[in-house]
């Protein structure tokens, strides 16, 4: 789905209906955790919501470093360097390895499209939860 660069509304077209700011392309899934996140000033870069078809788990990296007290449930946060032309540290979160090896297995071994997605479902609920509690910055 698309989201507004500026307000961080869902759904909106090519450009954003409420400030006609620009959009970007977000995976659905993960698309409210973002909308949150932003609107909280911890300012994203990457993500991916995770896909079962090919394997790939969701994951979130942010503009700059957060100190983040905490982690949602099956995440880790990690400090990790974007690209070439950003030489700093921003801060990510991955899922845990064993979230990640069980995601893995689910796709790969089990090939249980439904399990894939009930622990797609519970990794990306844990961090819109998480987002949710988040104090403002
Ligand atoms: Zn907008």
């Amino acid at each position: 789905m698309l989201m507004c660069k500026k307000c961080f509304n869902i759904g909106v077209d090519e450009k954003c209906f409420y400030c006609n700011n620009d959009v970007f392309f977000v995976d659905d899934l993960i698309a409210p955790s973002i909308q949150l996140l932003n609107l909280k000033h911890y300012k994203t870069s990457f993500c991916c919501s995770g896909h079962i078809s090919f394997c790939y788990a969701p994951y979130i990296t942010f503009s700059k470093r957060y100190p983040f007290i905490d982690t949602p449930k099956y995440w880790m946060h990690i400090d990790t360097v974007l690209c070439d032309y950003q030489n700093a540290k921003v801060s990510a979160l991955y899922l845990q390895s064993k979230c990640k090896n069980q995601f893995k297995k689910a796709v790969e071994e089990d090939h249980s499209f439904i399990e894939s997605l009930a622990l797609l479902n519970k990794y990306i609920i844990s961090l819109y939860r998480w987002s949710y509690s988040l104090e403002s910055i």
